[in-house]
């Protein structure tokens, strides 16, 4: 085949994928791929019926339904004091992934270079090999809590540089940035020519009181950004593949000459519907409450386990480290786990270039409290 499609994983081989796979044949309670165990709010799905009654079901223009731009609009302006044009910055997306490949594609031409922060996020790679780009990561650890050294950034960026992909709330390591990473990186890309992406689909689910330092709240940042944002993490329903992406107009114009041609539009029915439901300030305000109190009741549970817990600042994700229980490469001990243990999560090197293998393993907490109990019970009667 074409030395594009060389470039990429086989078919069916992300880790979500295998994962959860394996976890339904093995009967496995499965904390490995990210979702929710638990159904989105009736009341929306109420919306979503009522939206095809009356009838919202062709196209949706093209950037998305206008009342739905505009209450994203509302949205950032209220926690970030950000201004977004409906019209000319904000586009519907068919979820956070397209977002992120649309945004990739729109800007990145061969041999540009894309600064990646590993542990990375498995999308984020693939759409920038497709387009000739060139990866250039910085490897994180868990010794030093995944912290950024920005003057090993700094080291990275070259002429060439055209591109750094961040994520906060992080997957899959829960840490967020801090006040202090944004003056770091606004004093490297300040009066260059560097473009951020910025994946914020886990905004909400922050905890311990923390700030979310979107890209929208500092204007620097802000004008040279493209900003994710996904409803499925808001509004618990990753399988209805909504989500929206935020850019100043000069970097919005070239993400639609994507999208225009990419998905074109996104399902009407489900944006009407949503425009409608997130007019409740509570239906994102009541988020990091909400999990916050999962992620503390899963903490309980696995801290009576021999796992070492890493922090969870953010995200629906608790990270543990084993290293000190075997020597078993994290692949083979998660898929041990999810065979004998019968609890399924993901084994964190496979988010490394490298394959760098820390002993680290990635459990999601969005599940119902059942949910997490029989999972630790069933950790707790395994022989670690
Ligand atoms: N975001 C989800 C996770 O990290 C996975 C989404 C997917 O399967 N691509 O678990």
């Amino acid at each position: 085949m074409t030395s594009i499609v060389s470039k990429l994983p086989q078919v069916g081989t992300t880790i979500f994928t295998t994962m959860s796979a394996l976890a339904a044949q093995v009967g496995a309670i499965n904390l490995s791929q990210g979702f929710p165990d638990y159904d989105c709010s009736p009341e929306l799905i109420e919306l979503v019926n009522q939206a095809m009654k009356e009838g919202h079901n062709q196209y949706a223009p093209m950037a998305g339904v206008k009342a739905l731009r505009d209450e994203i609009a509302n949205k950032v302006q209220k926690l970030h004091g950000a201004a977004y044009d409906p019209d000319t910055e904000i586009t519907i997306t068919a979820g956070g992934t397209q977002a992120i490949f649309t945004a990739i594609s729109a800007v990145i031409h061969p041999n540009d270079e894309v600064i990646v922060f590993e542990p990375a996020f498995d999308c984020y790679a693939p759409a920038i090999k497709v387009m000739g780009g060139i990866v250039k990561s910085l490897e994180l650890e868990p010794t030093n809590n995944y912290r950024i050294d920005w003057g090993m950034v700094k080291k990275l960026i070259t002429n060439r540089t055209k591109l750094i992909i961040l994520n906060s709330p992080h997957n899959p390591t829960a840490t967020i940035l801090h006040q202090e990473d944004i003056e770091q990186l606004s004093a490297i890309v300040h009066n260059q020519d560097i473009l951020i992406l910025s994946d914020e689909v886990y905004e909400h689910l922050i905890y311990d009181g923390e700030v979310h330092h979107s890209m929208a709240r500092y204007p620097e940042l802000k004008e040279r950004s493209f900003i994710v944002a996904s409803f499925g993490k808001l509004f618990h329903a990753t399988g209805w593949k909504v989500g929206y992406v935020l850019a100043p107009e000069y970097l919005m114009n070239e993400f639609r000459k994507v999208h225009q041609f990419l998905v074109f539009s996104v399902n009407s029915a489900m944006q009407h519907a949503m425009a409608q439901y997130l007019k409740d300030e509570n239906t994102y305000r009541s988020l990091p409450d909400f999990f916050q109190q999962k992620r503390d009741y899963f903490r309980q549970g696995l801290a009576q386990t021999q796992f070492e817990l890493l922090p969870s600042y953010g995200s629906y994700f608790q990270s543990v480290k084993y290293g000190h229980l075997n020597n078993e490469s994290d692949v083979d001990f998660a898929m041990r786990l999810t065979r004998e243990a019968g609890v399924a999560c993901i084994p964190t090197s496979v988010f490394y270039t490298r394959g760098t293998d820390h002993k680290v393993l990635r459990f999601c907490f969005a599940k119902k409290q059942e949910t997490l109990d029989d999972a630790v019970n069933r950790l707790l009667d395994f022989k670690l």
